[in-house]
Order: C-alpha cells, then structure tokens, then sequence
C-alpha cells in the first residue's frame, strides 16, 4: 500500500442523522444525510476509488441504503468520485458534467420522512454551485460558497458580483440556530457566514474604488486595506480587474 493514498476521515455526526467525513488531499468536506428509506451523499471526493471508500463508509453508518449523491460544483474534489456511484441518480447544477439529474434552479430529495433541498442561487465560487438545505435537522451544505478552513477561492469562472447575491441568498434561510457546512473546514453558524459576507462585500468596495480612481493593477495590493490575505487577493487581481474590462 502506498502511503500517498489520500485519506478520508470516518463519518462524524453533526445533527440527526446527518455525518460529515473529511476527504484528503484538499481537506474537503463529505456529507451524509439519512432519512427512513434511504440516505444521500453530499459531494464525492477527489478520486473514483476514493468515492469508493466513501460509499463503503457511508453505507455502514447511515443504516439505510445510499439512494442518491449530490455535488456542490464541479471542481475535482467534490466530483471526483462520482464514477463509484454510477448506479444511482446522481444530483448537481446542469453546468456539472456527468451528473444524471441535473437541475437549473432547484430539486427535493425525499429520502422518507425527510427531505433535502437543492438549490443553484447563480454563479458565484462556480457557474456551477449548488446548496443542500435539510429543512427538519436546520442544516445547510454550502459547498465553497463558504468556507472556514481557507479564504474563498477565486477562479476563473468565478462570478465576484453573483457571489455576494449567493450568499445574501444563503443568508435569508438561516436563523440562529442552523449549522452550516461548508466545502472546507469546520462547521460554524450565521455570524460566521455574516462576516465572510460582509468581507466579500468589502472587497468589491476595494475594487469599485480601484476602477473609479484607474489605479493600475500592480499598485492595487497596497492602494487600499484588503479584507482577505495577500495570497487570496494577489490571485484575486487578474480575474477581478479582467471582469471589469468585459463589463464596460
Ligand atoms: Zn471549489
């Protein structure tokens, strides 16, 4: 056996009925929801032997057969392993490639006595991001739309502007007890995803206050106070002031 097998962490609860297992080499969160009749996994790894694994794991702690698997986004570690669940319905964005049931705006999964909601809020981390929302256990799957472990990831197809709508839309469905999930790092609460929103909103006041003053993208690191680390914001730069050129 080769020691770079990535790992997965064994299933956690995190409400009723509901588990996580962490999935190694991008730290990247896996879900797991039950009801009476069957179970749904949320995202898939990085890896179809991986998802293998996962699905093993999953089967013997939900106690009901796994009935279906959603995926958050397209990126590699959350579709990876969508291979190792050919057999069953699987759900995502139609902007994910490969998945069986995809979906626009929104579906329900009915698991038996219980149901997941899966919603698209528009482009934001993806064009592709999807939400789970489990209405009885108070929980909601938020892919990389939210994270705890990291800063957001900006990407290529990232849409800046669509990210903060996103998360105003995740907003609007919390109160103050439901957990949130994100696609990396530790569960957190409403003020967690408050202040994520509200830096993301203050890097777009960084960036309309750059557009309008025709600062130069090398002087941008240092014309203003970012809210996120300088790694973030120096890969952030290009896509940002790129968006910008297209919407003049
Ligand atoms: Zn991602």
């Amino acid at each position: 056996m080769s020691s770079e097998i990535p790992a997965e962490s064994a299933f956690q609860a995190v409400a009723d009925r509901v588990w996580r297992a962490v999935a190694e080499p991008e730290t990247v969160n896996i879900g797991l929801v039950a009801g009476d009749d069957g179970a749904l996994l949320i995202d898939t790894g990085s890896s179809p032997e991986q998802g293998v694994r996962l699905r093993t794991m999953a089967e013997s702690v939900a106690g009901v057969p796994l009935v279906a698997v959603f995926v958050t986004h397209d990126h590699y570690d959350h579709v990876g392993g969508l291979p190792a669940f050919a057999d069953l319905p699987s759900y995502g964005h139609e902007d994910v490639p490969g998945v069986s049931e995809p979906f626009a705006l929104v579906r329900v999964v009915d698991l038996g006595s219980r149901r997941v909601e899966l919603a698209h809020f528009g482009a934001a981390h993806t064009s592709s991001d999807a939400v789970a929302i489990l209405p009885d256990a108070d929980v909601v799957f938020t892919g990389d739309l939210l994270e705890s472990l990291q800063p957001p990831q900006f990407g290529a197809d990232s849409s800046l502007n669509g990210w903060l709508i996103a998360l105003d839309s995740i907003l609007s469905l919390l109160n103050q007890q439901t957990i949130l999930l994100p696609g990396h790092g530790e569960p957190f609460e409403r003020d967690y995803a408050f202040d994520q929103r509200m830096r993301l909103a203050a890097l777009l006041g960084n960036l309309e206050y750059l557009r309008q003053r025709h600062i130069p993208i090398e002087d941008a690191p240092e014309a203003v106070e970012w809210p996120f680390d300088k790694a973030t914001i120096a890969a952030l730069l290009p896509l940002a002031y790129a968006q910008q050129k297209q919407r003049r």
